[in-house]
């Protein structure tokens, strides 16, 4: 707690000074462009990969990266993502999951939150993406099951999002764009879910990486 606390101060004798304005500007008002949803794992820092300033990112952090389906979805997640796209407007969300991710493994070892009840159910919004791996991957060895288990929660929650009528709405309409992200911890490297809504692929300028989300609710409104 020390070091917070020097950390703390550090903000406001050094930091907000720098930034007076920045913070004089955001005193009675924010206007984010972006929704960011990503894992609340310590070693993802959403500001600082995509080198955003206070104001710029309204973000949902949880556990897996997460979002209820419509029908499952009275918490604080959908409350959050709701207020980002009804009340802020956001014209883009990016859900992003990461390598070496704990509710993942969770997830494919259920062994590992048998002690930890909320955890176990919390997980289970992903249930449909361990069943894809299981599927798609049938021979993958633990390193790979992890990595392709972070992919399909990534894809299975942009559509978990598809599902909620107030999303899917503003995305026929044009008013949203939907980015499905993995960040690699050990390079600070970012795939995104392409064209496709099932491979991904390096992101970068000019090639950001987004699913064509209209196919994607095409194909959730029609399965099979
Ligand atoms: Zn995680």
């Amino acid at each position: 707690m020390k070091a917070i606390l020097e950390g703390l101060k550090t903000f406001q004798t050094t930091v907000f000074e720098r930034h007076r304005e920045l913070f004089e500007r955001l005193r009675t008002k924010q206007d984010p462009q972006v929704l960011f949803i990503t894992c609340s794992d310590s070693r993802v820092v959403p500001n600082l990969i995509v080198q955003a300033e206070p104001g710029d990112l309204f973000t949902v952090r949880n556990a897996g990266n997460i979002v209820p389906p419509r029908g499952q979805s009275t918490g604080g997640v959908s409350a959050s993502i709701e207020y980002a796209v009804e009340a802020l407007g956001v014209r883009d969300i990016i859900l992003c999951g990461h390598s070496n991710c704990g509710a993942m493994r969770a997830i494919l070892h259920p062994e590992t939150v048998a002690a930890m009840p909320r955890m176990a159910a919390w997980v289970r919004h992903a249930e449909p993406a361990r069943q894809a791996v299981r599927r798609l991957y049938p021979d993958a060895q633990e390193e790979e099951l992890m990595e392709r288990m972070v992919e399909q929660n990534v894809i299975q929650q942009v559509k978990n999002l598809l599902t909620h009528d107030w999303i899917a709405g503003r995305v026929r309409a044009g008013k949203l764009d939907i980015y499905g992200w993995v960040y690699d911890i050990g390079t600070g490297r970012v795939r995104g879910l392409d064209e496709s809504g099932e491979g991904f692929c390096e992101t970068a300028v000019g090639a950001p990486g987004s699913p064509d989300e209209k196919l994607m609710l095409f194909e959730l409104e029609n399965p099979g």
